[in-house]
């Protein structure tokens, strides 16, 4: 039989297979719902991957594609110069910032835009002539991508393993997780305390001449939704301050009104130098990212430009037309319909819902906050490897008509922002269907579709 040629997709641990390797494949989407080649029907309780917030059909996106497409189909930003709606893109991004912003850089993808952040903020050092800032922090259990330098700041192993990453220079703190063994018998402001006095003690090892910035997600989301304890990042921000390394908040996931506010940077009270966008930006329908840059970072880089005669960075595709005129709708709906206000109003009902599976068997913690939730599973009483019974629940949960994500035995759930409470609760009940076929042993880890 004839195997047909499918497209490489990331594999996870425990990421499900059918015998000949051919990925499930989704055809179709309406709303917050999705279609199987075999004509099943999902809820997608994750939004694609955290990202199609507006939901699968919604007819500006889709306009302002078209019009865009007809009118100017491609017209880049290199060498000074660009188009007029990356342009116009960038003045909607300064005008929505949660801080004001000195420049916007468009890229295609979170890694990209994570990449180029990484690389100012060594330009940004070198214009200053602080030519041994090439060090990066970031969390371990943080997700930034997997390009080269982005997956190097990723604190994930699977993303490493076979690649020769991470890069040197790249070194990684605790994630910042209560649930986390330094954590035990600690209260929060203890837990911060240790957390802050192994920053403080990386950067005395290493010096702080040595490092150029910290990028974190202001919640990490790849990492199993962790939530920081409360004033984390303060303190975070203090130290980076005191020893002039850059901060770069990492609202990949965050960013366009999934935590209740159009940026976690105001939801946390953030001061980031740098903030990276994507996935929401357009609802995913076509790719684009962006690094919104400070204006302190940007004057600095414009000096540096002049010294080193180039500001050599960019792609071909960065600040695409159509792209960009998706995101300028997608930012005209957010507001017009105040979509963050919706998921304020939403955040209950999701976490609500969730809060019914506390006490469940396995079931070791719920948390949420706006429309993301996980559930947290101890693998132990089923006797399953590490990441088992989440693989197997996220099957379960398909079984159910559900797409969630398993973040090893963690269960994430990142809906559609525009889900309404009765769609919100019934991914909860399908995935609580889910949780009793497993726990019932009716079903012992098969990929659904296989
Ligand atoms: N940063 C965060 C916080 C993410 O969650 C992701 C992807 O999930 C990325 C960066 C990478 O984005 P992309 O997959 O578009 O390269």
């Amino acid at each position: 039989m004839s195997v047909p040629h499918s497209p490489l997709t990331m594999l996870e641990p425990h990421t499900p297979t059918d015998a000949l390797g051919r990925p499930h494949v989704i055809t179709r989407g309406e709303g917050v719902s999705v279609w199987d080649e075999q004509g099943r029907r999902y809820l997608d309780a994750l939004a694609g991957l955290w990202c199609v917030t507006l939901g699968y059909n919604e007819p500006r996106l889709i306009q302002a594609a078209t019009d865009q497409m007809a009118k100017l189909p491609f017209y880049g930003s290199f060498g000074h110069r660009t188009n007029d709606v990356a342009l116009a893109l960038a003045d909607d991004l300064a005008r929505i910032a949660p801080l004001p912003m000195g420049r916007t850089f468009f890229a295609n993808s979170g890694s990209e835009a994570n990449d180029s952040a990484l690389k100012f903020s060594w330009y940004y050092h070198q214009s200053l002539g602080r030519r041994r800032r090439t060090k990066i922090l970031s969390h371990h259990r943080g997700y930034h991508g997997s390009t080269t330098a982005a997956g190097s700041a990723t604190g994930l192993a699977h993303i490493h393993h076979g690649f020769g990453i991470p890069l040197p220079h790249f070194l990684r703190l605790h994630c910042p997780d209560p649930l986390s063994p330094p954590a035990h018998g600690l209260t929060d402001a203890e837990f911060v305390d240790w957390l802050i006095g192994e920053l403080e003690n990386l950067i005395d090892d290493e010096g702080a001449d040595t490092i150029a910035a910290f990028i974190a997600e202001p919640i990490l989301g790849a990492g199993g939704l962790i939530i920081p304890p409360a004033n984390y990042y303060d303190r975070v921000q203090e130290v980076l301050a005191r020893h002039d390394i850059l901060f770069i908040a990492d609202e990949v996931i965050t960013g366009f009104g999934r935590t209740g506010s159009m940026f976690a940077t105001t939801e946390f009270d953030l001061r980031p130098d740098m903030i990276t966008l994507a996935k929401g930006m357009s609802s995913a329908y076509l790719p684009i990212s962006a690094v919104m840059v400070s204006a302190r970072v940007w004057n600095a880089m414009t000096e540096g430009a002049e010294r080193f005669h180039t500001f050599g960075h960019g792609f071909t595709y960065s600040g695409h037309p159509v792209a960009a005129a998706v995101a300028r709708e997608t930012i005209a709906i957010l507001q017009e319909r105040d979509i963050p206000g919706h998921v304020r109003a939403t955040a209950p009902v999701l976490a609500n819902a969730l809060d019914k599976l506390r006490g469940a068997e396995s079931v070791r913690d719920v948390r949420a906050y706006g429309l993301m939730g996980a559930v947290e599973f101890d693998p132990t009483p089923h006797g399953m490897a590490a990441g088992e019974l989440g693989a197997t629940l996220r099957d379960a949960a398909a079984a159910q008509g559900l797409l969630v994500r398993a973040l090893g035995d963690t269960v994430v759930f990142a809906p559609p922002l525009i889900s309404s409470d009765s769609e919100i609760e019934s991914m909860v009940e399908r995935f609580t269907a889910a949780h009793e076929d497993v726990v019932c042993g009716r079903i012992h880890h098969a990929a659904a579709w296989s």
